[in-house]
């Protein structure tokens, strides 16, 4: 065993380096000289740690070219990549949430790969206002008489409190200081903006005169956060947005919603759970209204904030604006979104996010049964498949009590329990295009929902049969 003079006799006959680079004519092309050579003394290093430890015999030149080939493609893959979500939730922030329709995407392409009107304004020859690519589309749909966007609602919310609440109070409802995803906290997105919050009422029950107690001097404006991932049920009382919106009017402050999603349609006309529409919540007098631009809308990562005109130019005018502003290819994604809009005809079929929320049933159980067989070929012995009803989550905070009934496959171990799971999960998040589902109750359920290239997955459940071999 300690007899290594095999090993070194290994370790004298490896190619060299240049040899095998060689071999790898096309590799080094690709991935250039450097890279290439670079995996290669990786490989080689590998290989003579093997034969010092005893742990490979003689090792073929071609052996080792694949080991560095092989190297230099899992170095490409970006980790930024494609998934199927077969979670069962439909805006995942983990998983990107909104996907964008395929007008959005050319409009991407276009403005990313030639010169564009960004800032210029070709009828007048001069310089333009980037927000003039959205400002009358959100407006037109939000009811409001200007508009402006960011990055996200996360910034919305604080450019908003930065500019109309700096060094003032903001008394807020104790049951709406909420956290979304862990580090939007409304606390402390309050602190880092440079107001004070005045926590007001109880976690269950707010009162307007909790509200009009609070209202001092150095009172900034009121606000109301959409508890959009949380429900309190019981005894409750929240201030009615009407009342909060006369009494902001009554003592001269702005008030603010904070609308988390923020849907443009009625959602229950589309047989969805009723969700607040951003034009309702501005005819009920809120001045100021911020919403993701990723959630129920259905496009680009982008806060949303629109309202009256006096208080948007205010917020514009913010130096931070400029460090949270919008991109060309969001703005350009964003714009042909909120056009669909303008369709309601034909926007469920158009716009992935409403798609897939109200995708038929009897069309998810149909791929069920379609898919099934070939699932259960692809894993027995080990596992059981069955198609089973489900219930899909609309996501991203939106609508956290309500589901929409789906269908699944349920897939059992055989023998065996959560170890054998976990191994079908790590499996198939190895695949080229790695499949995500939910592991609950001892069982992995494939949620079909978010199944719209059924082609993709069937492809990739012979190279799931090999690996569970
Ligand atoms: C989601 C959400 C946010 C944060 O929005 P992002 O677009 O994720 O930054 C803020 N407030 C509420 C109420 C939300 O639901």
């Amino acid at each position: 065993m300690n007899d290594n003079k095999p090993a070194m006799d290994s370790r004298r006959a490896l190619p060299s380096v240049d040899a095998l680079l060689q071999r790898m004519a096309a590799a080094v092309e690709r991935w250039g000289h450097d890279q290439a050579s670079r995996a290669v003394r990786d490989a080689l290093a590998g290989i003579r740690h093997q034969l010092d430890q005893g742990l490979a015999a003689e090792i073929s030149a071609d052996a080792i070219r694949r080991r560095a080939e092989d190297a230099l493609l899992a170095g490409d893959q970006p980790t930024l990549r494609p998934v199927l979500n077969l979670t069962g939730t439909v805006l995942h922030t983990n998983l990107g949430r909104a996907l964008l329709p395929a007008e959005a995407v050319a409009a991407m392409a276009a403005v990313a790969t030639s010169p564009s009107t960004l800032e210029f304004d070709l009828d007048a020859g001069e310089r333009g206002e980037r927000d003039s690519h959205v400002e009358a589309l959100i407006c037109e749909l939000a009811g409001t008489e200007a508009a402006t966007v960011v990055n996200n609602n996360a910034a919305a919310v604080f450019l908003v409190l930065n500019t109309l609440a700096l060094g003032g109070e903001v008394p807020t409802s104790r049951g709406e200081l909420v956290e979304i995803g862990g580090s939007f906290r409304v606390p402390e997105i309050m602190a880092r903006s440079g107001c004070r919050l005045v926590e007001i009422g109880t976690t269950n029950r707010t009162h307007l005169k909790d509200y009009a107690a609070a209202i001092g001097e150095r009172t900034a404006l009121l606000m109301r956060v959409h508890t959009s991932n949380y429900r309190i049920e019981g005894f409750t009382h929240a201030v009615d947005a009407k009342a909060l919106a006369a009494l902001a009017r009554e003592r001269g402050l702005p008030f603010v919603v904070d609308m988390g999603s923020g849907s443009l349609v009625d959602f229950t006309a589309l047989g969805l759970p009723d969700e607040p529409t951003v034009a309702a919540t501005v005819a009920e007098g809120a001045d100021v209204v911020t919403f993701s631009g990723d959630k129920l809308l259905g496009g680009p990562q982008c806060g949303i904030i629109a309202g009256h005109r006096a208080l948007i130019e205010r917020i514009r005018k913010n130096p931070l604006k400029r460090a949270l502003r919008l991109d060309k290819m969001t703005l350009a994604a964003l714009a042909e979104v909120l056009k669909l809009y303008r369709n309601p005809a034909t926007l469920c079929e158009k716009l992935p996010t409403l798609r897939l929320l109200t995708r038929p049933l009897a069309d998810i159980e149909a791929q069920a049964q379609r898919l099934l067989p070939q699932v259960a070929s692809a894993l027995a012995p080990r596992f059981q498949v069955a198609a089973v009803p489900c219930r899909s989550q609309i996501g991203s905070g939106a609508l956290p009590v309500e589901t929409v009934p789906s269908a699944a496959l349920e897939i059992t171990p055989a023998q065996g329990g959560d170890g054998e799971l976990r191994q079908l999960a790590e499996a198939l998040r190895h695949l080229p295009v790695p499949v995500l589902g939910r592991i609950s109750n001892g069982r992995l359920l494939l949620d079909l929902r978010c199944l719209e290239t059924e082609d993709v997955f069937v492809r990739q459940l012979a190279p799931l049969r090999e690996r569970l071999q």
